[in-house]
């Protein structure tokens, strides 16, 4: 039999209910929302194509400044030159990988920071993968972007594509989309966007890496110079007020 004393110190359920809770988080709530929209129009993106963590890495580095299609070229010849691997990379002179690169632009260039980053990876984790998924995200970012010729959204795509890291890449697409449903300001710069995504959203790697792919789709497809509104998942967020251009 319970006490009188433990009795009378149990408030009752009505009382719990009363308590209110944390705010909710409408900017979450809205945030899931055109994720959700988004989903249900264009479905999984299955990105970032790719057969291995290294592959995705390089074309993450590949496609700076150049349309995907380009970049999946020099990839593709990449792997015909048994190349897509730190080592082979690394051992292979740099005329080789550069002459394989050249439809991706720029391959000189590209040819020297894709080196640059295998150098990092072999050094830091013995060319493995395993390594970045295990180590402290805010310190291995930070190594990432001293590595030359990868900037934030370079190093953001590597960590969330090829190593399965809760980072959100917040390009361009991205940032454009949210600026004009006034979740940003117009200004907004990249790191700006990904704090505010990241702060908003769980911390969920396959949630960023969805949202960040169909951002891009819808992008592409309906939020141009010249947004189509009118044909887009997302109108209904505008609540009926013009997008901020
Ligand atoms: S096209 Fe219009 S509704 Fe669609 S994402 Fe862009 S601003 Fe939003």
């Amino acid at each position: 039999m319970m006490a009188p004393s433990m009795r009378s110190a149990r408030p009752a359920l009505s009382a719990w209910r009363r308590i209110p809770g944390p705010p909710r988080d409408l900017v979450r709530a809205r945030l899931l929302r055109l994720y959700r929209g988004l989903l249900r129009r264009f479905g999984p993106q299955g990105w970032w194509p790719g057969r291995s963590p290294f592959e995705i890495a390089a074309g993450a580095i590949l496609t700076q400044h150049t349309a995907w299609s380009q970049a999946a070229r020099a990839v593709a010849a990449l792997r015909a030159r048994r190349l897509l691997s730190p080592r082979a990379l690394a051992a292979a002179p740099e005329g080789v990988v550069a002459e394989a690169i050249r439809p991706a632009g720029t391959y000189r260039l590209k040819t020297r920071r894709l080196r640059g980053f295998t150098a990092w990876l072999l050094a830091r984790f013995g060319g493995r993968f395993e390594g970045m998924r295990r180590a402290p995200l805010g310190p291995v970012r930070r190594e990432l972007l001293a590595v030359p010729g990868l900037g934030p959204e370079t190093v953001d795509a590597i960590l969330l594509y090829a190593a399965g890291r809760p980072v959100f890449v917040a390009d361009a697409y991205a940032r454009r989309v949210l600026a004009r449903h006034r979740l940003l300001a117009r200004t907004a710069d990249y790191e700006t966007a990904r704090e505010f995504v990241q702060a908003h959203l769980p911390s969920d790697p396959a949630l960023f890496n969805e949202l960040h792919a169909l951002l891009v789709a819808v992008s592409k497809t309906y939020c141009r110079a010249i947004p189509l509104c009118a044909a887009c998942p997302l109108r209904r967020d505008l609540a009926g007020r013009p997008p901020r251009l």
